[in-house]
């Protein structure tokens, strides 16, 4: 980890971290946010462009309904208020992907307002403001590397020239490296919920920038901040949280001043750098786009987006703890993705007692799946093969030990638990009373203290014997005809 030897934990004691994250989000259009070209991921380099996204003069651009949608989805989700009327703008600079010379986007009336996400912190919640969510076009892809001939080339791709982009700005509510972390895990997976972005780190689909300043606690005034841009990693975000808070304390005690600026994070020496930064002048000289309306988001529009927003992780974990008498952290695991979280609901409704299809995800998926190094979306068992299995146990017809078995059988095959069971000839737990009964008298004589104990009142003898006659019979016997033999015999 990157945190400094030479500072002490009591000097880190003696200062607050104030963070706020910038996040960028592309939205799943199909079309770009201001002409009909493609959006595709990888397709042959400026093969998906147009005089729109090219910036040529005199071409106008015309707003994407789906992306207002988007934008407005994910907003509700993030519990913003959606603001009626919006206004894009034009923030002007220079850079060799930025054809127009300026970026549409919005300024000072974006499309959201006023929202928040919550985070956990210690044994209670925490509430991080959202400042805003503005909708605005991305900007092509520089390419530096792979060229045959030199490494000294740059290359321009513009198929990403116009693709729709949210930025969803944080308050400086976040105090620490663990809570930015904590943050972006729960923006993810509210995005992810909602469908309006695949949040694909590795292809830029989601990108944050993190802002950091310390300050004396106890004092209000912020101290000046650092922004570190292009991380492309949750973890390498906190990394570098963690050595840039732990670098302005020890530039502050030594006397020093800590310069607003724009760095970098290297993650192999997990230091970050400061860069020349091509905002320095920082004035984009903000105007309204006066080739767009303003966008009007109605009572009647936002009524239609409000009913296509999904029931969004923390409300789903909590409704299924109550309807499964599951734990937090079962629902923690069952609500992964919403894809995996419907199809535990499909099967746990359809199976005989939905409770035991979530025990079964947790005492014997998740530890297969861990020592398989697999993450649940691509278990061999499905949702519906784990429903199967807990009404066969349910039924009485396989035992616990055999389903163990049976599930080893299925990860060794790469097959589904339905598939093995019919493999395996459908096998049934041994319900043969004559032959239990033998196993029984045997065990009774083998255990003669254990007897007079039971016999003299100590009724808790009877879990005893239970168990040795499951581990004689190699769990093959149906514990409740055991329990019913016992209690006849010992009467
Ligand atoms: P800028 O004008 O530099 O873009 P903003 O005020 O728009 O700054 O804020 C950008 C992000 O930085 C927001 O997420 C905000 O919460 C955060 N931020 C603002 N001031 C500070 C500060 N002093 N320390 C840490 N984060 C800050
Ligand atoms: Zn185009
Ligand atoms: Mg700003």
């Amino acid at each position: 980890m990157a945190t400094r030897s030479d500072t002490s934990a009591a000097v880190h004691a003696k200062f607050e971290p104030v963070i706020g994250l910038e996040v960028h989000v592309q939205l799943l259009t199909a079309t770009k946010i201001f002409c009909s070209c493609s959006t595709r991921f990888g397709a042959p380099p400026n093969s998906n462009v147009c005089p729109v996204c090219l910036g040529m003069p005199g071409a106008l651009p015309v707003l994407n309904s789906k992306a207002v949608e988007f934008a407005a989805l994910a907003a509700s989700a993030l519990n913003c208020r959606i603001n009626e009327t919006s206004i894009f703008a034009r923030k002007n600079y220079f850079y060799p992907d930025l054809p127009k010379g300026y970026q549409i986007s919005q300024y000072d009336k974006p499309v959201a307002e006023f929202g928040f996400i919550e985070i956990p912190s210690g044994t209670g919640r925490k509430k991080i403001g959202i400042t805003r969510v503005h909708m605005e076009e991305d900007a092509g892809k520089s390419l530096h590397e792979g060229f045959a001939d030199s490494d000294e080339k740059t290359a321009i791709d513009l198929n990403r020239t116009g693709v729709p982009l949210i930025e969803i700005v944080s308050e400086p509510d976040i105090s620490s490296p663990d809570e930015a972390y904590e943050y972006l895990t729960r923006l993810k997976e509210i995005i992810l919920y909602t469908g309006v972005s695949d949040c694909n780190m590795e292809e830029g689909s989601l990108r944050a920038d993190a802002n950091v300043s310390v300050r004396p606690r106890g004092q209000k005034e912020f101290g000046t901040k650092t922004e570190i841009k292009n991380v492309n990693s949750f973890r390498f975000i906190r990394e570098a949280l963690e050595y840039e808070i732990a670098r302005q304390i020890e530039v502050i005690e030594d006397g020093g001043k800590i310069t607003q600026e724009t760095r970098l994070y290297n993650a192999n020496e997990g230091k970050t750098y400061g860069m020349r930064s091509k905002e320095q002048a920082h004035d984009y000289r903000y105007f309204p786009e006066p080739d767009l309306l303003p966008l009007v988001i109605d009572e009647k529009w936002k009524a239609e987006i409000a009913r296509q927003l999904p029931e969004l992780p923390e409300a789903r974990r909590g409704r299924m703890v109550k309807e499964y008498a599951i734990t937090e952290y079962d629902a923690q695991v069952l609500t992964f993705s919403k894809s995996l979280a419907d199809q535990f609901e499909e099967a746990a409704r359809a199976a005989k007692n939905p409770k035991r299809v979530a025990n079964l995800v947790q005492s014997e998926l998740m530890g297969r799946l861990k020592a398989k190094g697999i993450d649940i979306a691509q278990s061999p068992i499905s949702m519906r093969g784990v429903a199967a299995s807990a009404d066969l146990v349910e039924s009485g017809t396989i035992s616990g030990k055999m389903l163990k078995d049976l599930y080893d059988l299925s990860f060794e095959r790469g097959k589904d638990f339905p598939v093995v069971y019919e493999e395996e000839g459908r096998p049934q737990q041994s319900t043969d009373t004559s032959a239990l009964e033998k196993v029984i008298d045997e065990i009774l004589a083998a255990n003669p203290k254990q007897l007079e104990q039971y016999r003299a009142g100590k009724k808790t003898m009877l879990g005893f014997f239970v168990g040795q006659v499951m581990k004689a019979s190699k769990g093959q016997a149906n514990p409740q005809i055991v329990n019913e033999l016992l209690a006849r015999k010992l009467g």
